[in-house]
């Protein structure tokens, strides 16, 4: 077993004052892997300390100085690519092909902010009126524990890009990966205070960052529920603030669809990261018409769906991230019960041969109503609804009937007709018969799942202030 022990304060790591531990996990096994010293209250302020005073130094480089800092930052990263694929199928538990994705996004995302950053414009004529972007100051990067040396990544990188240095308080689930990613931030050679990190919990690290007068603006990846805290907690100092938070996404399968091809585009959406994802489409709409047709097909495609060992690359999902998530999904498909949902694949407990490892059955319920609980509430797991629809308008009316407004696909031959569907949608992102994603287009939600836009420029000038200068 072995710990993590230290926390990154003005360019070096230091032993924490908080002295509480925290257990890490094998989520495949059950097994405590090891543990991590967690950072109190002081050790939070003296990251803020730390990064107030590398401000003003950070604030005035050119945008050069800064891209050659995110290379460095970039190529520190790429060698570190297999410790990094490593802690994280250890510690979420990531199956093999989507680890991989996910230890090679760090550099993915810096080589974006680059070009994003290399392609800004700071400064505007306007009439008479010259308007300047201007860096925020310190920020505060909260990260969750579905992805998150990739959020870190992506967050230092367009906060330094705009100018601001930062605290970043990663989610202390996922002590491993923080721990590679410190070191290569290190190798980076960035000045010292521009990123210190402090792995401790959200209400201790966290809230003191939400609340702290020298934090100017807070970045925040995670649950709806911590969200809402953070908004009240930064109202009295004003804090700008970028939330992503959760969601319940709609695919909108329209009847000229094509089921050979809708079919596994729909379980591959919905089960993306082990159900695990912000994005991950819940709620598969039918049309009426040709239910039956597409009850048989999704529920075939998720009894053939592999839930087990993540190191195993036939497996296509890993275990649920925790015991306590495990919980959860498991009191979600009892719940789809209760309200009247049929269960057309998977079902309460653990796959066969899955040990003690937090493995769920990949499952899929009809006959939900939109109305139900399993279709309005976030279940973080491998769990799919299938709700039927008449015609295209309500089709939309149930996609849009919902507190979240994350993503969407939607799904249909005829082009035309899905995008004037897609065009109906109250979503951040919708998706028009691919999974693609575009990764210097604007990133965020619609009502509960977010304030404001991550990626692109407008990721940048979220870490920016418009200054107007009439002369
Ligand atoms: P979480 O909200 O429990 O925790 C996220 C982070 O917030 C952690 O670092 C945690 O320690 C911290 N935190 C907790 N309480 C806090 C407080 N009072 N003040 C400040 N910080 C606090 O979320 P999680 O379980 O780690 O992540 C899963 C959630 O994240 C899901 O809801 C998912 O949809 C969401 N998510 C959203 C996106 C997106 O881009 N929209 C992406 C990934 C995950």
């Amino acid at each position: 077993m072995q710990s993590v022990e230290h926390i990154s304060i003005n360019g070096e790591w230091v032993t924490p004052q908080g002295t509480e531990r925290f257990d890490l996990f094998n989520p495949a096994t059950g097994d405590v892997t090891g543990q991590v010293r967690l950072a109190n209250e002081a050790d939070a302020l003296n990251a803020i300390a730390a990064a107030k005073a590398a401000f003003p130094a950070w604030s005035q480089t050119r945008v050069g100085e800064r891209v050659a800092a995110l290379t460095r930052m970039r190529e520190a990263l790429a060698a570190c690519e297999e410790e990094l694929l490593q802690a994280i199928v250890q510690e979420y538990g990531a199956p093999a092909a989507r680890a991989v994705w996910m230890a090679r996004y760090p550099v993915a995302v810096i080589d974006q902010v680059i070009s994003d950053l290399q392609q800004f414009v700071f400064t505007s004529q306007v009439g008479h009126a010259r308007v300047e972007m201007t860096p925020l100051g310190v920020a505060g990067l909260i990260t969750p524990w579905n992805s998150n040396a990739g959020f870190i990544c992506g967050k230092l990188a367009a906060a330094l890009a705009a100018g601001c240095t930062a605290v970043i308080k990663p989610s202390e689930m996922s002590a491993w990966q923080t721990q590679v990613v410190t070191r290569a931030l290190h190798q980076a050679e960035l000045p010292p205070g521009v990123f210190n990190i402090v792995t401790g919990r959200g209400e201790v690290v966290g809230e003191v960052m939400s609340r702290h007068p020298d934090i100017a603006k807070i970045s925040f990846t995670g649950s709806t529920m911590t969200g809402k805290a953070i908004l009240r907690n930064a109202a009295d100092t004003f804090k700008r603030v970028t939330l992503e938070l959760g969601g319940k996404s709609p695919i909108l399968i329209l009847d000229d669809a094509d089921p050979a091809t809708a079919v596994p585009l729909a379980i591959q959406a919905g089960f993306i990261n082990s159900g695990q994802a912000c994005i991950a489409g819940t709620r598969i709409l039918v049309p009426n018409s040709r239910k039956a047709e597409y009850e048989a097909a999704l529920a075939q495609a998720v009894a053939s769906v592999k839930s087990g060992d993540p190191h195993d690359p036939a497996n296509d999902i890993g275990p649920m991230v925790s015991e306590k998530q495990w919980q959860r999904v498991q009191s979600y498909i009892r719940l789809g019960q209760q309200e009247g949902a049929r269960v057309l694949a998977g079902g309460e407990g653990r796959p066969e041969n899955s040990g003690q490892g937090w493995f769920v059955r990949p499952t899929l319920f009809t006959d939900v109503e939109n109305t139900m609980r399993i279709a309005r509430e976030e279940i973080f797991g491998p769990v799919l609804s299938v709700i039927g629809y008449q015609d295209d308008a309500h089709a939309v009316a149930i996609a849009n009937d919902t507190d979240y407004g994350l993503s969407a696909l939607v799904l249909g031959r005829d082009v035309e007709r899905a995008q004037q569907v897609a065009a109906q949608i109250h979503a951040g992102r919708v998706q028009v018969n691919t999974l693609a994603h575009e990764a210097g287009a604007p990133f965020g939600g619609f009502k509960h799942s977010g304030i404001g836009r991550e990626m692109g420029r407008w990721g940048l000038a979220a870490f920016m202030e418009p200054k107007t200068l009439v002369m």
